[in-house]
């Protein structure tokens, strides 16, 4: 009985704590379109109908061949001398056929984690200005933080936190932030989502590249199942003596970047711890004076 009674406590305890988000997978579901256009129109639907106010910044991208203009979409929230990022990039891996991936687990869950994350921050009071970066073309280079970077905002950025990959499973992992102060940050962040993040000196490449290029604190966030999550780090960062067949590659790299990454791969529940995360993240590093 005692023992019912604690769980009845504690449950009643994330009731309170945890933000419940609804329609979460109609929402990834919703950038499974055959157009990148397609893809930015669902991310403007999401953010009008949550009131999240954002600009559109152009950049000129694409190919040699194919030069396209890209456009990141941005939503800015409070005010201050520097600014926290949290960031996803909402593009599609154009297929070889010329199709698109339907890209839901790489990177659409991300994209609506953060757009719920946002509806939480926005009520916040934080130090720092924050800004929800939507980023494009990041699968034809990171072209949309390169050029994010390299513009007037990018010497603001006091710590960006990229997310990446977090459509299923449930053990989250992060790109070793370097700086001392952002590691801080996403080990507070993981024990206040009582979560246990597991630390990537190697990360596959992603959007938090381009800042760390530009010196600022960076880092980025990844959901997996927990042996996928293992497997990759061991894929990463032990190299020779990793014990994993030459020829081995995780689930998820066989998935992404192909016709099967889908809804059928997506688990919202991912998709929601994954924004909790986010909310935890943003406090912690809000917390940090820099
Ligand atoms: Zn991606």
């Amino acid at each position: 009985m005692r023992r019912v009674l604690s769980w009845l406590l504690s449950a009643a305890v994330l009731a309170v704590s945890a933000p419940a988000f609804a329609g979460t997978k109609e929402d990834v579901a919703s950038f499974e379109t055959q157009t990148q256009d397609g893809r930015l129109a669902a991310l403007e639907a999401l953010l009008k109908r949550e009131g999240l106010p954002y600009e559109i910044q152009t950049f000129e991208g694409g190919t040699k061949t194919a030069p396209a203009v890209g456009r990141n979409v941005i939503v800015t929230l409070g005010a201050g001398d520097s600014d926290i990022l949290l960031t996803a990039h909402y593009d599609a891996k154009v297929l070889k056929d010329g199709s698109l991936a339907g890209a839901v687990v790489d990177n659409a869950a991300s994209v609506v984690a953060l757009i719920q994350a946002a509806g939480v921050l926005k009520g916040e009071r934080l130090n720092h200005r924050l800004r929800i970066v939507f980023f494009d073309q990041e699968e034809l280079g990171l072209l949309g933080t390169k050029a994010y970077a390299a513009g007037p905002d990018g010497p603001r950025t006091a710590a960006a936190i990229n997310f990446d990959i977090n459509g299923y499973g449930d053990t989250p992992f992060f790109a070793d932030p370097v700086d001392a102060a952002l590691a801080g940050a996403v080990r507070t962040a993981c024990a206040a989502a009582g979560e246990d993040c597991l630390a990537f000196p190697m990360y596959p490449p992603s959007d938090h590249l381009a800042f760390r290029k530009i010196g600022a604190p960076a880092t980025s966030i990844s959901y997996l199942p927990a042996r996928e999550a293992h497997q990759l780090w061991l894929m990463f960062n032990a190299g020779q003596s990793s014990g994993l067949p030459e020829d081995f590659r995780p689930r998820v790299l066989e998935m992404i970047h192909t016709p099967d990454d889908t809804m059928a791969a997506v688990d919202p529940e991912t998709v929601e711890k994954a924004g909790r995360l986010a909310i935890e993240l943003v406090r912690a590093a809000d917390a940090n004076r820099r």
